[in-house]
């Protein structure tokens, strides 16, 4: 049976464990629950096919920013479908709407970006800084320069090279990553590595000296690029102090190395500027971005190229040996142009900085009274609940209990998408969640963190 429409969920699920290996799954553990199996949505509410309504506080995965249900990019790709569904962009052609979408991204974008390259995806732009960055140094010929210097516990996609710029041990350990001359640092994560006493600001100062120390210790003239999300998203929302990138960027002009900013996940409007690097305060040479540019309704990624490697690339680079089928694909263009434009037509970047940001602060600062809360954090409509088994001391759970996974488990029963990274409790709902929306969130929240609580008492794990 084929159709999509008029099965049951059981009869699903049973196809969906026959056939369909899920990304970062475990294929047995999945086969024995059973997935669950999403039919619709709406705004920011999901519908599964046994009729739940289910809050999405994570935009898919990071990505429907404008929400469920926009008309205007299923137009939009229609149209462009009708009219010319593909073409490339290899053999010296083009077509409109990858050309328009250059242009927006370049107005949309900090001022030193006037060149895009597009990709498929976010891990594929990721690919895409690892050979540019690379080609940029052998162009200047200064070949040596080949190490990317990145840090623990990044998420910079699942390729080969996007894996290699990640920081998961997890992912390091299957495969044989990372590739080469791809090497990390401490993240700049205070639970993990603040001293006592220390401020912030002073911790933000002494984390990005890790990078000048790694940088002295392999020597300046073999660093090609240092590369870092704003907010660590898939980390665990990790919101490094106010000093730390304008240190970062500091650090990098100092050694004449290329700064590299992932905004996958903090572009186009998540942190309350368009992008992150914005409201971080630095000024990155190039910029990975996918996810929010179509709000997930398409796949589409690409890097930002700014003018400092545009010049040499156009000027003394010749042929770039370097591309994809799908670079500059026309429908994804045309739904990233319509997506822009209800960001822009909307101001949801003035929402989320001026509105529903602040006010998620708010309700994140309440939730932070509850006894299983160590630490609430918000940047933009990014949050993050640091669950520990002792408010004053911050003494976590024993990793046994899992009590991220635990947490999870009650969210997923009252209606709610939350995600659970060891024990941090994460969101980052659509930009047009309205203020009344995220009440409605922050009542499901606590009513999941009261649920998790009777479980600890219950279980003795106190
Ligand atoms: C999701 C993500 C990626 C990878 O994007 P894909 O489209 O899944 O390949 C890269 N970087 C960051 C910061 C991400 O969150």
């Amino acid at each position: 049976m084929t159709g999509t429409t008029q099965r049951t969920t059981q009869d699903w699920q049973a196809a969906d464990s026959a056939h369909f290996l899920h990304p970062f799954t475990d294929f047995q553990g999945l086969a024995r629950k059973g997935a669950r199996i999403i039919t619709e949505a709406d705004n920011i509410y999901l519908r599964d096919s046994d009729g739940h309504r289910i809050l999405d506080a994570m935009s898919g995965l990071w990505c429907v920013n404008v929400g469920y249900g926009q008309r205007a990019l299923v137009d939009a790709a229609a149209t462009q479908m009708q009219q010319l569904p593909f073409y490339n962009a290899f053999f010296q052609t083009a077509t409109p709407p990858a050309i328009a979408l250059a242009e927006k991204l370049a107005e949309v974008t900090p001022p030193q970006f006037q060149h895009v390259f597009f990709s498929g995806s976010g891990s594929e732009g990721n690919d895409t800084v690892v050979r540019m960055v690379r080609r940029y140094w052998d162009v200047l010929g200064q070949p040596a320069r080949q190490v990317i210097i990145s840090r623990h516990n990044a998420y910079h996609g699942s390729t080969m090279a996007g894996a290699s710029l990640g920081g998961m041990s997890g992912m390091h350990a299957q495969g044989g990553l990372p590739i080469p001359n791809i090497t990390h640092i401490d993240q700049p994560y205070w639970v993990e590595h603040k001293l006592p006493g220390e401020t912030m600001d002073a911790f933000g100062i002494r984390a990005a000296g890790w990078l000048e120390a790694k940088i002295l210790a392999i020597g300046a003239d073999k660093v090609a690029a240092f590369i870092g999300e704003p907010v660590q998203g898939a980390g665990g929302v990790i919101i490094p102090p106010a000093t730390y990138w304008p240190e970062i960027q500091r650090i990098c002009d100092r050694h004449g190395i290329l700064l590299v900013s992932d905004e996958v996940i903090c572009g186009f409007g998540r942190t309350g500027h368009w992008f992150g690097c914005e409201t971080m305060g630095f000024r990155p040479d190039l910029m990975t971005f996918a996810k929010g540019v179509t709000s997930g309704y398409i796949p589409l990624g690409g890097v930002m190229v700014g003018d400092r490697v545009a010049k040499v690339l156009i000027e003394q680079g010749g042929e770039f040996e370097h591309g994809y089928t799908y670079s500059g694909h026309p429908v994804a263009c045309a739904v990233a142009l319509a997506n822009i434009k209800i960001i822009q037509d909307q101001n949801l970047v003035g929402h989320v900085h001026d509105d529903v940001g602040p006010y998620l602060a708010e309700a994140f600062a309440l939730l932070g009274e509850h006894p299983l809360v160590g630490a609430a954090e918000t940047c933009g409509l990014m949050g993050a609940l640091l669950l520990v088994q002792d408010k004053a001391t911050l003494k976590p759970f024993d990793a046994a209990v899992g009590i991220g996974m635990v947490c999870r488990g009650h969210c997923f029963a009252n209606g709610l998408i939350m995600r659970a990274v060891g024990n941090r409790m994460i969101i980052a709902p659509p930009l047009v969640i309205t203020r009344a929306q995220i009440d409605e969130m922050a009542a499901l929240i606590r009513r999941c963190l009261d649920l998790t609580l009777a479980d600890v008492r219950r279980h003795g794990w106190l």
